[in-house]
């Protein structure tokens, strides 16, 4: 699928091309931990000086507003340029925690975190998933119980990514007691300094600390951190998920493009054409995610399944990419490499942000009118 750009957005091109020229860092982003932390607030810092952060935001809350062509063209230059992947430790605050608060926020909340998420000031966690309440997320049960005019928030979250570097929490609770399902959550803004919480990191099986589990014990939360009504946070969370799902997509099917290309260049000299003809296939699959990717941004009205048909179809080929490179390699595989991080990291694909068998149920009721799967 070819965009058709205007002559403004071709200029527009060739700004954004030179402005990451000079400015990508040339190392590649430390796995996990503080250094994570301070290289992507380091970089984010860099692009809001330069007017690059927050692109997808209104203008009138510090954004550049760009057009859905516009970041189309931002993040082909981005991946181009090799700049820092967009799932970094700045994902949540930039992609769920700061559209939310624009969505749903009140005019202190937006005036407080919106500068200093897009300066690099902030990182934000999502405390969503509990053990138990992952795929079934309506059955959370981390109580947050109204005293006077604060919450005190006693439970777990669980694969909170980055908790152990984040400042603040986007964090789904409930707040009526004896409420059931989706109804009686709140969507709070929690200070992760809070007295009561414990963070106690969960190492994966590639050897990095991405996520943690979270414990509250009477955590003391101010009421006027909740984001939206009180009881009324399932209807925030699902602005926040819908976030997820939209413009940040785009880089992250742009960077698995670029990834085809260098395991094309891992495989030479070429190997044999079972090789070739995986290489080929896997070039045409990320050119077809890609094609689907823009039609999906660009049709007005968007289907509510689209999200999950390109999320789908991005993580099983994710790891089909990362597969080939490791029958490319064969033995060298098995010395450490940044393509055998990245295979062992690619496990988690098809279970983060919905499991492949979630979007399925999706797509097989939204699309193909199947009947719907019962939850308790
Ligand atoms: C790398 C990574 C980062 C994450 N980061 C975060 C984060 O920052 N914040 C956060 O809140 N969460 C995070 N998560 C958690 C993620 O959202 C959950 O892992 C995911 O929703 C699945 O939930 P679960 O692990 O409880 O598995 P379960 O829901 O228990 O599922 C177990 C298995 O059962 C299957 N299954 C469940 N229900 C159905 C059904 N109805 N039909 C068919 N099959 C079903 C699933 O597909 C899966 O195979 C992260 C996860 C990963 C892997």
């Amino acid at each position: 699928m070819q965009l058709s750009l205007s002559p403004e957005d071709q200029t527009f091109r060739t700004t954004a091309r030179e402005w990451l020229a000079a400015n990508v860092p040339r190392r590649r982003a430390p796995n996990d931990g503080r250094p994570a932390r301070d290289f992507a607030l380091a970089w984010l810092a860099r692009c809001n000086a330069g007017g690059w952060s927050g692109i997808s935001w209104p203008d009138e809350f510090g954004g550049r507003g760009l057009s859905q062509e516009r970041l189309i063209v931002w993040y082909e230059e981005y991946v181009r340029a090799r700049a820092p992947s967009v799932l970094d430790c700045t994902f949540v605050a930039l992609n769920h925690a700061g559209p939310t608060l624009i969505a749903c926020g009140s005019d202190e909340q937006k005036g407080f975190h919106l500068p200093r998420i897009l300066a690099g000031e902030s990182i934000w966690c999502q405390g969503f998933s509990e053990p138990g309440s992952g795929s079934d997320l309506a059955s959370l049960a981390t109580t947050g119980r109204v005293e006077g005019d604060h919450l005190v928030v006693n439970g777990q979250k669980i694969w909170t990514s980055f908790a152990d570097i984040a400042d603040y929490q986007e964090l789904l609770i409930r707040t009526e007691a004896g409420s059931k399902r989706h109804h009686g959550l709140s969507w709070v803004i929690c200070d992760m300094k809070s007295a009561g919480i414990t963070v106690r990191p969960i190492e994966n099986m590639a050897g990095a600390v991405h996520f943690a589990e979270v414990f509250y014990d009477n955590v003391r939360i101010p009421l006027s951190e909740v984001v939206g009504d009180l009881h009324d946070g399932w209807r925030v969370a699902m602005n926040t998920l819908a976030f997820e799902r939209k413009t940040a997509a785009i880089g992250l099917q742009l960077e698995l493009s670029v990834k085809v290309e260098d395991l094309i260049d891992l495989a030479a000299p070429p190997r044999g054409s079972a090789i070739a003809e995986r290489l080929a296939t896997l070039r045409a699959e990320a050119a077809a995610l890609r094609a689907m990717t823009y039609r999906t941004l660009l049709r007005e009205p968007e289907t509510p399944s689209d999200g999950s048909l390109v999320r789908l179809c991005f993580a099983e080929l994710a790891q089909r990419v990362n597969r080939t490179a490791m029958d490319i390699l064969g033995a060298d595989a098995l010395l450490e490499n940044a393509w055998t991080h990245d295979y062992l990291e690619s496990y988690s694909e098809t279970i983060a942000g919905g499991t492949a068998e979630i979007q399925r149920n999706i797509i097989a009721e939204r699309v193909l009118g199947l009947p719907r799967v019962k939850t308790q």
